[in-house]
Parts: structure tokens; sequence; C-alpha cells
């Protein structure tokens, strides 16, 4: 569904990913992790087409390169940490906004009663059925990150970026969101690449892993590559296995 060759990019003069290459599965559930600046934003804009690069970059086939940003929002849907907050919208409204690709015309032609419905839907899975009519400004952080996914969820793609999309969350909605991915993405085939920073989440959502660090992929592979905790060592120049004892051997038994 995603292949990703030679990829190279960055900011003005200073480049970040560094020859970049890997292919990712319809169905697969990816987890990008490594430490702060190393990339994994980077590395998300880049597929969602946000960011210039170098290489190739392919979606079902089509490089994303000769692809309007329609035709990318109507397969990939990115979910960022600080996304824009539309102040004078209602949580209803801002869901609807992902929806526009579908509404024939446009947002000014006007959703269908299918179009309405979906949204409720949406709104429905992530549990904001209830405060639809509200403002978001008045939300908290949490129910924001709902909003955001909801939308995300109306836009129908394919595939989902998630830049630490658990951030916000308590316990309960962090689980909550993860087990809600898991299932998407074990129906109808959908794809979900997500940068998560908490091993233990990322050992229960994903299928494979990828370690990056300092632009560059360290290991790109099952979750069992991990669980020793060595290759997280040698990135985070950190005692790992001290820090995660309990779990990593507890994933150690299960893989
Ligand atoms: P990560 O998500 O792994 O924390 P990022 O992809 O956000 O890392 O950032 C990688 C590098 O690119 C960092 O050095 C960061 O400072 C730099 N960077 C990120 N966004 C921008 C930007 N908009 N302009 C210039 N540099 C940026």
């Amino acid at each position: 569904m995603l292949k990703v060759e030679n990829v190279r990019c960055g900011y003005n003069e200073s480049e970040v990913l560094k020859d970049v290459s890997f292919h990712v599965k319809k169905g697969e559930k990816v987890c990008i992790i490594g430490p702060n600046g190393c990339g994994k934003t980077t590395l998300l804009k880049a597929i969602a087409g946000l960011l210039k690069s170098e290489g190739d970059i392919n979606l079902d086939g089509i490089p994303i390169k000769r692809m309007k940003r329609t035709e990318i929002a109507s397969k990939v849907a990115i979910l960022m940490q600080n996304e824009t907050v539309y102040f004078s919208y209602t949580v209803y409204e801002t869901v609807l906004l992902g929806r526009y690709l579908h509404i024939k015309g446009g947002i000014l032609g006007g959703p269908t009663k299918h179009d309405k419905d979906f949204v409720m839907d949406c709104l429905d899975k992530v549990g904001l059925t209830d405060v639809k009519d509200r403002q978001i400004k008045t939300l908290s952080g949490g129910q924001l990150q709902r909003v955001f996914l909801a939308k995300a969820l109306a836009q129908e793609p394919r595939l989902i970026l998630l830049d630490e999309p658990t951030n916000h969350l308590d316990l309960k909605f962090q689980l909550e969101l993860i087990e809600y991915l898991k299932q998407w993405a074990n129906t109808d085939g959908n794809t979900v690449i997500g940068v998560l920073h908490d091993i233990n989440l990322v050992m229960y959502f994903a299928d494979k892993i990828m370690l990056l660090s300092d632009g560059q992929i360290v290991k790109y592979g099952e979750k069992s590559d991990f669980v020793d905790g060595k290759l997280l060592e040698k990135v985070y120049h950190m005692d790992i296995k001290g820090y995660m004892q309990n779990s990593l051997k507890m994933w150690n038994n299960v893989f």
C-alpha cells in the first residue's frame, strides 16, 4: 500500500531524513519510535505529501508527487499533535470538515443525509455524540484529540498517520483509541502508521516497529526484534531494560 524508496527531506538547508526506504502492506499497523528530533514527524509529513522530498513515495502504486492534494487526502488522513483549532466551530462542524472531499461541490455543495449520518457515526465511535453541539474551544485536550480523530475518520481514508495521538488522553481513552484503531485496521485492510512513545502501547498495538535515529532507520521489523531492549538502549543511550524491566520481560514471554 505504501512504498517509500530512498527518501531524503528536511527544512531549508538542513536534511532530516537521510535515505529512508521501507514498505508497508495493506492492513498493517506500524509504530515509529525514536528519540526527540530524529525525524518521526518529518517522515509522517513526507508520506502525507505535506513536505517535498527526494526519492519516491508511492501510495497504492501511484507516486504522491503525481497526485493532487485532494487525491492524497482521499487516501491518507494525518492526525498531528498540534491540530489547527477552528475556534468558532462546533464539534459536529469540525468533524464535517473532514467530509468535504466526499461532498459533491465541496463544502459549499452541502452534505447529504449519508454525509450527516457518516459524521454522526464517527462522533459515536469516538464517544462524542453528547457534545456534538459544543463549541470546540470549550473542550478538554483529550476531547479535542477525539474530535480530530473523528474528523480523520470522516475523511474515509485507507491510511491514517498518527503523531503521538495519545498525548492528551487519560489511560482509559488511550486504550480506547488504540483499541479502536486496531479494529479499524483489522477490518477492511486499513493501514495505520503511528508515532507512539509508550513502549507498552507500541507492543500492544503494532504489527511492525520502525526505530529511527538521526533521520535513518536503525531497524524496521517485527516486535520480537525489539523485546530484548538492546536496540532501544543503543538509540536512546539509556538503560531501557532497567526502566522497562517488567514490561519487556512480560513481552519477552509473549513472543
Ligand atoms: P521528531 O518527530 O522525531 O521529534 P521532527 O521530525 O519533528 O522530529 O524534527 C526533526 C528535525 O527537524 C529536528 O531537528 C527539528 O528541530 C527539525 N524541524 C522540525 N520541523 C521543522 C521546521 N518546520 N523547520 C525547521 N526545522 C524543523
